[in-house]
């Protein structure tokens, strides 16, 4: 395995023989990173996210036990799995390291055999976890988010967008007299449709997970930092590039599709409601399939 795709272990010890013997049995599968104190560790844990970490508990300063419990504070660090590796061997101090939130307690000295196993295991459970997540994250038909991805991701560019008082667009967007195509073409062919329309947006997102299926033939796409003018232009862009798609039939004539897009723009702050926000959107989408369909329509507030 190279070294780009090998997992990286962060390995936390005040004592600097201990880190070599544990770099000594690891370092040929894993990458390896080290900090002799808690302070550098988190913030080599945040900088680096590391796959796993390695964690002592007695040493000066911060103890193991201090630094787990910043660790699973902190949204960016909270799911790298740590194994303690110790001199403390008593049932209560095993049950507290546990208790924090690490995943396995190793004590000194160790073997060799035994650290390689477990980290290994925990690795493979990590990434099962991930894998799980991201299916639960993903609408399985066009593979892009699906809506739980997308509010996650809504909520912490909103958050963001507080904080440093930046514009942020979002379009909603809803295919024109799908229910007919369906009827027409048959259930499978609306689902080719589907994917061809997501496909457009996951490339015309600056980010592809901006882009998700809202549900049904709904889909949406937010625009952190990005005004409203500039937010149209985006829009009518998407719109003309659906309109000029030409999905392939398997049995019939190639499948024509059109658009219509609702699209709202605000610098939120602490009164401003995401709701409220997402409401206008589906109005001016509203107004968008009213007024003719296959078209944009801006909010106007
Ligand atoms: P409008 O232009 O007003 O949006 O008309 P519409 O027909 O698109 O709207 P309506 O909400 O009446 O119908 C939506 C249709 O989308 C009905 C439903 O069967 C279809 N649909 C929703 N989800 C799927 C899907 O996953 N696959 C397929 N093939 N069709 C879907
Ligand atoms: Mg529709
Ligand atoms: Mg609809």
């Amino acid at each position: 395995m190279n070294q780009i795709n090998k997992n990286s272990v962060l390995i936390v010890d005040d004592q600097e023989t201990s880190i070599t013997a544990l770099a000594n049995i690891l370092s040929r599968d894993y990458k390896i990173y080290s900090a002799d104190n808690g302070q550098q560790a988190l913030e080599l844990a945040e900088e680096l996210s590391p796959d796993i970490i390695l964690l002592d508990i007695l040493m000066p300063d911060m103890s193991g036990f201090d630094v787990i419990e910043k660790l699973k504070a902190s949204a960016l660090t909270k799911n790298i799995p740590v194994i303690f590796i110790t001199g403390l061997t008593s049932d209560d101090d095993e049950e507290t390291g546990l208790r924090l939130g690490a995943v396995d307690y190793i004590t000194k000295p160790f073997k060799e055999a035994i650290v390689k196993a477990r980290v290994n295991t925990h690795l493979k459970i990590a990434e099962q976890m991930r894998t799980i997540e991201r299916i639960g994250l993903t609408d399985p038909l066009t593979q892009i988010s699906n809506r739980r991805g997308f509010n996650e991701l809504f909520d912490t560019e909103w958050r963001k967008a507080i904080k440093k008082r930046y514009e942020i667009s979002f379009l909603m967007i809803d295919a024109d007299n799908f229910k007919d195509y369906n009827d027409i073409y048959g259930h499978q062919q609306g689902d080719v449709l589907l994917k061809a329309i997501a496909d457009v947006f996951k490339e015309s997102a600056e980010n592809p997970d901006c882009a998700a299926r809202w549900g049904g033939e709904e889909f949406v796409m937010l625009l952190p930092g990005t005004g409203s003018e500039e937010a149209a232009e985006i829009a009518e862009n998407i719109r003309k590039k659906v309109e000029a798609l030409v999905i392939p039939a398997e049995n019939g004539r190639p499948t024509k599709i059109t658009i219509s897009i609702g699209v709202n723009t605000i610098i939120p702050d602490d009164e401003t409601q995401i709701a409220d926000f997402v409401n206008k959107a589906d109005q001016a989408l509203y107004k968008a399939k009213e007024t003719g369909r296959n078209k944009v329509v801006t909010s106007r507030s």
